[in-house]
């Protein structure tokens, strides 16, 4: 597809996402794109809620997760869990080995505390580059986004053209509340990461991720060492290939 067709098409899916549910979503994606569809999980849970959709559609879609080394044992539980309920594989992205090896050595194991400039370069070899090799070759990038995490994401539409990726950029819980994601996994019995429960709403790398205290924005809990204007992993771009603030980073959801 030429990025004339992608753009067209994602227009077109983007005006009939509205009307439909989970799966008619995910449904209509399969039946409009011929070529690969990705899907990057967190294993968090609203891609759990997708990843059950995908089961119950029945439909193609390429499962994918970036594993940074640095994940909580209970988000590989989760994983497992995942695969054995839903007899699926979710494909494995790791960084590439040598880059980890000078990483380490030049920066140390939690090199990413001391300065925004070695977290981001922690980020760009443990989870931008793997995405990148992740979605190399896919026609449509399905996420968890969800509008109401940020203020950025309220502008965000359910189907959109990347053009710096030149693939289509799929939302299909755009218009979800946690609550609701919450309600479904558990009406469906969804395997959840057991952090959520813990105050963990927004599931990265362990060292990188606190729980967070009532009253606190959901996404408050990723990197909080941080200042929230320099929060950003790379991960999301803009139309325009861009990155796009994310107030805390994304773990390719
Ligand atoms: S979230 Fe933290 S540990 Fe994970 S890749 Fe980024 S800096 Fe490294």
């Amino acid at each position: 597809m030429t990025f004339a067709d992608k753009t067209s098409l994602a227009g077109a899916l983007n005006g009939t996402f509205a009307s439909l549910d989970l799966v008619g979503r995910l449904r209509a994606l399969r039946a409009q794109v011929a070529g690969r569809i990705a899907f990057t999980t967190s294993l968090g849970l609203e891609d759990q809620v997708i990843t059950h959709a995908i089961a119950e559609a029945g439909v193609d879609v390429d499962i994918v997760t970036l594993d940074t080394g640095r994940l909580f044992p209970q988000t590989y539980q989760v994983w497992a869990a995942t695969e054995a309920k839903y007899g699926l594989k979710i494909r494995a992205f790791y960084p590439q080995t040598e880059a980890v090896e000078q990483l380490v050595t030049a920066q140390g194991i939690d090199g990413f505390y001391h300065a925004v400039s070695a977290r981001e370069a922690c980020c760009h070899v443990r989870k931008v580059e793997p995405l990148a090799r992740a979605l190399n070759g896919a026609d449509v990038w399905i996420t968890g986004l969800r509008a109401d995490q940020s203020g950025h994401r309220q502008g965000m539409g359910f189907v959109t053209f990347e053009a710096g990726r030149g693939l289509i950029k799929a939302n299909p819980l755009l218009d979800w509340t946690r609550e609701a994601a919450a309600q479904f996994a558990a009406q469906h019995e969804v395997p959840i990461n057991e952090l959520h429960a813990q105050g963990f709403l927004s599931i990265g790398c362990a060292p990188c991720t606190r729980a967070i205290k009532a009253g606190e924005p959901e996404r408050a809990g990723r990197w909080w060492w941080e200042d929230e204007a320099k929060k950003e992993c790379g991960l999301h771009v803009d139309a325009q290939g861009r990155l796009v603030r994310t107030g805390a980073g994304e773990n390719a959801s």
